[in-house]
């Protein structure tokens, strides 16, 4: 991690997937299948350093004491509807993980973050958050996802994108400085539609075929 809190995912098998997502030409099917396996290989990041315990097993061999995943529960934090996209690669790897659903929509004129929906685990205090959107562009949404899942009692969270536009880290940095960021990569900046640039356009709708 960097002093800023940012974890900058250069793994090869994460960029060239995200460079197969970036061009035009990628086919809805192929962006929600390449999506879905880059949340896993996120997810297997931004799970790196959970703490571990040693406990007491009988292996067909001999008993040993083996290390399994211990403290706080996870829950996973899509931001709708794109950070759904990350959602069935990440349970891949948890399927334990309770999950919360924070429904935004991004106001066209004000590109302020409007909530609609919100359902989340009421024990949010006793668990470790990762809040997911795969584009952090001003940072509106996942400032207010961040919000809403504090006032529900959350302390521990981590947020997890695909792609960040400086401008969507400074936002985020400046409110919630104290959740760390994953990212696939940082971009050159927003255009005036507030779309991330070169970025790969609108997630969502790339991801459900709506444009
Ligand atoms: N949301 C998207 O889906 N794409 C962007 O470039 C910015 C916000």
């Amino acid at each position: 991690m960097t002093a800023d809190n940012i974890n900058l995912v250069n793994h090869p098998l994460i960029q060239h997937k995200l460079t197969l997502m970036r061009e035009c030409d990628c086919s809805t099917k192929g962006f929600r299948e390449l999506l879905n396996e880059i949340g896993m290989l996120l997810c297997y990041e931004v799970t790196r350093d959970l703490p571990l315990e040693l406990v007491d097993i009988q292996t067909p061999v001999a008993p040993m004491k083996a290390p399994k995943i211990a403290g706080k529960k996870l829950t996973l934090a899509p931001i709708l509807r794109a950070g759904v996209g990350f959602l069935d690669g990440m349970l891949a790897l948890v399927p334990s993980a309770r999950v919360a659903h924070i429904g935004l929509y991004r106001d066209p004129a004000t590109l302020e973050a409007v909530e609609y929906y919100f359902k989340a685990p009421n024990d949010l205090s006793d668990r470790t958050v990762i809040l997911m959107d795969p584009m952090l562009a001003t940072g509106n949404s996942a400032c207010a996802a961040a919000t809403l899942l504090k006032a529900r009692g959350a302390g521990d969270i981590r947020f997890v994108c695909l792609l960040a536009a400086p401008e969507g880290i400074a936002q985020f940095q400046k409110h919630h400085g104290d959740i760390p960021i994953w990212t696939a990569a940082i971009d050159e900046r927003l255009n005036d539609h507030g779309y991330i640039v070169p970025g790969l356009g609108d997630a969502g709708d790339r991801m459900f075929g709506t444009k």
